[in-house]
C-alpha cells in the first residue's frame, strides 16, 4: 500500500501526536503517525531527537491544539482572550470554550469523522441549533441544546449510514443515533477532552 503522506497527517507528525484530522484513516492501521513518526521534512529524524524547551514546547503545545481545531492564530488567540475574562483556570476554560464550539460538538456527536468535515456540515447548513440552522461552525453550545441533523438532510449520503449506528459521545453529550439528534447534559470537564494536551503551556506562551 502506498504510503500516505497527506498535508493533514504532515501537520500530525509535525506536532508528534494524532490530531485526528482525515477521520477513519486516523483509527486504523492507515493512521501516518503509527507508520512513521517522525517529523516531515529533510532533518525530521533529526529535530524528533532534539527535545524543545522552554519557548518552543510552548509553541508546539499551542500548535498542536490549534490545529486539532482547525483554527488560524487570531482565531485561536480570542479563546485565550475569552477564557482570562472569564472565572476560573484559564487553561481550562479555553479548552472548554473550544470544545462548544458547534462544529466540535457535532464531531462529538458522531455525525462527521473529522472536525474538518462536521465544519463543512455545518457551514453547508445541515445542522440545526433547538430547531433552528445554524450555519456558523464558533457558535458556543449551552447546556440545554439540542443538535440535530436537520430533518431534510436526513436522507443525504453524508447521514444515511449514520442512523442506527453505534455512536459514542462524551458523558457532557447525549446522542439519538435513531434521529441524529444530540444534547448538551454539562459543560465538558477537562478530563472528557482526550487529547494530550498540557495547556498550561498555552497560557505561559500568551503570558509572555
Ligand atoms: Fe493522519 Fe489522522 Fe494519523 Fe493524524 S491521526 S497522522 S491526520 S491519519
Amino acid at each position: 500500500m502506498a504510503k500516505y503522506t497527506g498535508a493533514s497527517c504532515k501537520l500530525c507528525r509535525r506536532e508528534g501526536c494524532k490530531l485526528f484530522l482525515k477521520g477513519d484513516r486516523c483509527v486504523t492501521g492507515k493512521c501516518a503517525l503509527d507508520r512513521r513518526p517522525t517529523v516531515p521534512g529533510q532533518h525530521g529524524e533529526e529535530s524528533l531527537r532534539k527535545k524543545p524547551t522552554g519557548y518552543g514546547m510552548q509553541l508546539r503545545e499551542k500548535q498542536k491544539v490549534k490545529r486539532a481545531y482547525g483554527l488560524l492564530e487570531t482565531q485561536f488567540k480570542k479563546y485565550y482572550l475569552e477564557a482570562k475574562r472569564q472565572k476560573g483556570a484559564t487553561g481550562e476554560v479555553m479548552l472548554s470554550l473550544l470544545e462548544r464550539r458547534l462544529d466540535n460538538v457535532v464531531y462529538r456527536l458522531g455525525f462527521g469523522v473529522s472536525r474538518t468535515q462536521c465544519r463543512q456540515i455545518v457551514n453547508h447548513r445541515h445542522i440545526t441549533v433547538n430547531g433552528k440552522i445554524v450555519n456558523l461552525p464558533s457558535y458556543q453550545v449551552k447546556v440545554g441544546d439540542v443538535i440535530a441533523v436537520k430533518q431534510s438532510s436526513l436522507d443525504s449520503p453524508l447521514f444515511k449510514e449514520l442512523k442506527g449506528s453505534k455512536i459514542i459521545a462524551p458523558k457532557w453529550l447525549e446522542v439519538d443515533s435513531n434521529t441524529l439528534t444530540g444534547k448538551v447534559i454539562a459543560n465538558p470537564a477537562r478530563d472528557d477532552i482526550d487529547l494530550n494536551i498540557s495547556e498550561h503551556l498555552i497560557i505561559e506562551l500568551y503570558s509572555r
